[in-house]
């Protein structure tokens, strides 16, 4: 077992949830829509690569529609950060099934050679002010980042799945499909997944 606490208190700045774009997988997208009921169209954007700083090109979640590359991200406004960021109290309105990328920013997981957990540091490049007077226990964050892991190898197959589609009108948003149903008229949904952060450009 590595280190039990990792040094750091969020203090609530907000950082994270205004300038970070999230790139939530689609496990996250199936929690965000049962917890409050939306249509995902309504929270989800499809970025290119002029359009977000931070992801490589060889990321295996970009989708490939038409010549074009695209990524899945939660909705964010330049002035008010995220799409589930209270405008007002300026707290997550969606805590409890915010995506578990939220949870692991800004710790950095390193594991020993064999793929053991070895302990968390702090990224130092994400914009967080990295306060550290607080301890935070590892042993949760560790479950959570192989939990996380998981989602991403399932994200990595859908979006190998949807790539090698190709159909005449073919669109970024028909992901979602692949992984959610909307019933019309009324716009419920539901999940049927099994089951990332980086900078928006040009702000
Ligand atoms: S950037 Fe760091 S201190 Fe600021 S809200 Fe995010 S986690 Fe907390
Ligand atoms: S989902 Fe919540 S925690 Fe994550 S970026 Fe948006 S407001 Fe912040």
């Amino acid at each position: 077992m590595g280190h039990f606490y990792v040094c750091f208190a969020c203090h609530h700045c907000n950082h994270c949830c205004t300038e970070v774009v999230c790139l939530p997988t689609p496990w996250d997208v199936v929690q965000i829509v049962k917890y409050t009921g939306r249509d995902p169209r309504t929270f989800l954007e499809f970025l290119t690569p002029d359009e977000i700083e931070g992801v490589a090109k060889n990321d295996p979640t970009w989708l490939q529609v038409n010549g074009e590359k695209y990524i899945m991200a939660l909705k964010r406004d330049t002035v008010n950060g995220c799409f589930f960021l209270d405008r007002k109290t300026r707290h997550c309105t969606i805590y409890p099934a915010r995506p578990l990328l939220c949870r692991l920013y800004p710790f950095r997981l390193h594991e020993t050679r064999d793929g053991r957990f070895k302990a968390f540091s702090l990224h130092d490049d994400v914009g967080c002010p990295r306060f550290r007077d607080a301890k935070v226990p590892t042993q949760p964050l560790y479950e959570i980042f192989v939990q996380d892991r998981e989602h991403q190898y399932d994200y990595h197959e859908l979006v190998r799945a949807f790539n090698a589609k190709a159909y005449r009108g073919k669109k970024p948003e028909d992901f979602i499909d692949m992984f959610v149903e909307v019933r019309s008229p009324e716009k419920s949904v539901s999940g049927r997944s099994r089951s990332k952060g980086a900078n928006r450009t040009g702000e």
